[in-house]
């Protein structure tokens, strides 16, 4: 496994909509194992592939997991997604404010609003067709790996273009209640 170079926004490449995944390769097995440790290793819950400068319909995906009340992770809780061609085939009416970081722009943060629910169909490594019903963050970090597929950014979503920050104002501005929501930020 190797760890692969994410590309930020002066890269044209990140922009583009992404082609669909039409065989499931060796060469594209290794892209998803490459990708799940590159996002392991920046500590991030989403990659998508445009973010390694690979044009395909394509996201790793790593909820974070639940914690006991001593802050100890608890077994099962952390679900690891490789989706190919998603497609979001409903969204909740209601929407829902967060904050959001991304792999592809280090050390900045913005409030973007999304569906809090939603359902996204696609197909796992293996060949099989998921259907999937996801709320909260788990909706929140799939909706933005699924914008990367079509090039768009969260920075494009931002609910005020005020509401965009470094990661060190964010700090000062929001102190302790940001602790928490950092740990969902890198994506
Ligand atoms: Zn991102």
């Amino acid at each position: 496994m190797a760890e692969l170079e994410v590309i930020q926004p002066n890269n044209p490449n990140l922009r583009k909509k992404a082609e669909p995944v039409r065989q499931l390769t060796p060469e594209i097995q290794t892209l998803i194992n490459d990708m799940i440790e590159t996002m392991r290793a920046a500590n991030g819950v989403g990659l998508a592939a445009p973010q390694v400068n690979r044009s395909l319909r394509l996201a790793v995906i790593e909820t974070p997991p639940e914690v006991d009340e001593e802050g100890n992770e608890i077994e099962g809780t952390r679900n690891l997604y490789v989706v190919l061609n998603p497609e979001i085939t409903w969204k909740s009416r209601k929407i829902v404010d967060g904050v959001e970081g991304c792999l592809s722009i280090p050390g900045y943060l913005g409030e973007v609003s999304r569906h809090e629910a939603i359902r996204v169909r696609g197909m796992d490594r293996n060949g099989r067709n998921f259907n999937l019903r996801l709320k909260d963050w788990d909706a929140r970090i799939f909706q933005h790996e699924i914008d990367h597929l079509d090039g768009i950014l969260y920075i494009d979503r931002l609910t005020d273009p005020d509401n965009f920050w470094t990661e060190e104002e964010f700090q000062a501005l929001f102190g302790e209640e940001a602790e928490e929501q950092e740990a969902f930020a890198a994506d």
